[in-house]
């Protein structure tokens, strides 16, 4: 899968993208991530990429033209599949689990960073994103912490990228619910032990038991999502039952 960040800040993804289980998918070819510069797309010959606000006020504004001239060249390039253009605004379509899913069924996804008070409406005006995306309801100051929570993110569900897959799927928010606790050693850390039925060696014992703490995680934790849930197993059924009658009668 492709990325394109559009940024003026490039410089500030050098780590992000080279560590860790991104930095792997880079290396091994699994993500093509190409960041663009902004300013090189300006006209201006101290490559400027911002202006003041009409109607004047605190702040600047990412000009239109820069914007434009990046997507528009990413957009035509040769050869390279079609881009879905995300601009990551506060505004935009709210980042969740199922929106991560969908993006990651694309092959190149381009995503524009703002800057300053944002971008000129202009652009949004001209149809240069498919769509806007937000974080969550605050205020950064810029895109590219956006932009690389949505690559980790959607990375995580690229074949070969998370090295164990049954780990994806048993992630919080995969299939509606919290995901279960998890413990390694020691074996006992200040005064706690470990709940036994992970010593038993019983494999489906442990599965059934990390099933429904993953009812009690949600319960205890997100009990807004335990509303929502929709079980589609006898199995699920019982438990969200069982939780359900336990939290009337702890
Ligand atoms: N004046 C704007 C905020 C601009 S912040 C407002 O109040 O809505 C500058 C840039 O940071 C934005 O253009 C956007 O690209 C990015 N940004 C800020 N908050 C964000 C969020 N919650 N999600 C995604 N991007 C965000």
């Amino acid at each position: 899968m492709r990325f394109d960040v559009l940024t003026i800040f490039p410089g500030y993804f050098a780590s992000p993208l080279a560590e860790s289980l991104v930095g792997r998918a880079v290396d091994a070819g699994l993500l093509d991530i190409r960041l663009v510069d902004l300013r090189l797309f300006s006209d201006d010959p101290h490559r400027k990429v911002d202006d003041e606000p009409y109607g004047g006020g605190p702040g600047m504004v990412l000009s239109a033209p820069p914007v434009a001239a990046a997507v528009e060249a990413l957009r035509s390039e040769p050869g390279a599949p079609a881009p879905h253009v995300v601009f990551l605004s506060p505004r935009g379509r709210r980042l969740d689990a199922g929106v991560v899913r969908e993006l990651s069924g694309r092959v190149r996804v381009s995503l524009v960073c703002g800057r300053y008070e944002g971008i000129d409406e202009r652009a949004r005006e001209a149809g240069l994103f498919d769509e806007e995306l937000s974080l969550g309801d605050f205020v950064l100051s810029g895109g590219e912490v956006a932009a690389l929570a949505v690559i980790e993110a959607v990375s995580r569900f690229l074949p070969g990228v998370v090295g164990d897959s049954g780990s994806v799927t048993a992630d919080s928010f995969e299939d509606g619910l919290l995901d279960h606790p998890h413990y390694t050693r020691p074996r006992e850390f200040r005064g706690r032990a470990v709940p036994d039925v992970l010593f038993s060696g019983h494999h489906e014992r442990i599965r059934l038991w990390r099933r429904e703490q993953q009812f009690r995680e949600t319960a205890r934790w997100r009990p807004d999502l335990l509303e929502r849930f929709r079980p589609r197993t006898d199995e699920d059924r019982e438990m969200l039952s069982r939780v359900a009658r336990d939290r009337v009668s702890p």
